[in-house]
């Protein structure tokens, strides 16, 4: 049983002339492995720096809060010792890897994670069964990461790593987007297989509701302008779905 938690954060983004820029403006959220959280916004609205800073991208700058996961502290942590601690990021626009190929970063993933190799006898046969299950051509374990993959392709290599690293926290960031409706279907059937087996906490970042028809969250919280305004069950989604951000936007923060 694990949890992620992320008190009052508040996050800058660095611009190019060194300047600082707020875009989080405290953020508490708690995560516990088994639970489904999603987190809906508009765009421009933070969401991708909340996945961000607690995965240590070095362009943003934590001003204030904390995160811990089982009490350790996060924030503290190097991007490899959040990686072993558990934590998973799937990037909303995953970035492509040139000369490493497929198979050769996944087994390396999983090593640094795991810190010992994954048995030669059953990995193989883990990878073939993952890719197979998120319907990518086994050929795809010789090419090189996101290298002239799709962007439905793209997102299906990164449940491939969700399925196959096993994380205790994962973030998936608009995994949903840009997909048409098989490959949304192939994707979060992935996602459920992880959020079925209880041991992981999954904090789903979305803009559309679409997402939730396969994937029923236990918690929505909406996200607009930085902060969390407003949070609830399922049935949030709903009221989203017909209503939009606008009416959040008008007392909440700066009308995009
Ligand atoms: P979301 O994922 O909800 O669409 P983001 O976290 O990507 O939102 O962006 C939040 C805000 O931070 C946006 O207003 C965006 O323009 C701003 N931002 C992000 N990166 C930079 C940057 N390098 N320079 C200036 N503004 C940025
Ligand atoms: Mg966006
Ligand atoms: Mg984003």
């Amino acid at each position: 049983m694990s949890t992620l938690e992320i008190r009052d954060l508040q996050v800058s983004v660095k611009l190019p002339e060194g300047e600082l820029k707020p875009i989080l403006h405290g953020v508490d959220l708690t995560v516990k492995s088994g639970e489904t959280h999603a987190i809906m916004g508009p765009n421009g609205s933070g969401k991708s720096t909340l996945a961000y800073s607690v995965a240590g991208h070095p362009k943003y700058e934590i001003t204030g809060g904390s995160v811990t996961l089982d009490g350790e502290d996060v924030l503290e942590m190097s991007v490899d010792e959040r990686a072993r601690a558990g934590l998973f990021l799937a990037m909303q626009y995953p970035v492509e890897v040139p000369g490493v190929s497929v198979a050769n970063f996944l087994r390396t993933a999983k090593t640094a994670i795991d810190g010992e190799a994954p048995k030669l006898r059953t990995w193989g046969g883990e990878l073939r069964g993952a890719m197979e299950r998120l319907h990518m051509d086994p050929a795809f374990a010789q090419r090189n990461v996101n290298e002239g993959f799709s962007g439905g392709e793209k997102k299906r290599h990164e449940i491939v790593q969700l399925e196959l690293l096993k994380p205790k926290m994962a973030i998936l960031d608009e995994t949903d987007s840009g997909l048409d409706v098989d490959a949304l279907r192939v994707v979060s059937e992935g996602v459920n297989r992880v959020r079925d087996t209880g041991d992981t906490g999954l904090l789903l970042i979305t803009h559309y509701t679409r997402i939730l028809r396969y994937i029923k969250p236990d918690f929505v919280h909406v996200f607009v302008a930085g902060r969390i305004v407003e949070q609830g069950g399922p049935e949030l989604a709903d009221t989203l779905e017909e209503s939009g951000y606008e009416r959040y936007a008008a007392g909440a923060g700066p009308a995009r």
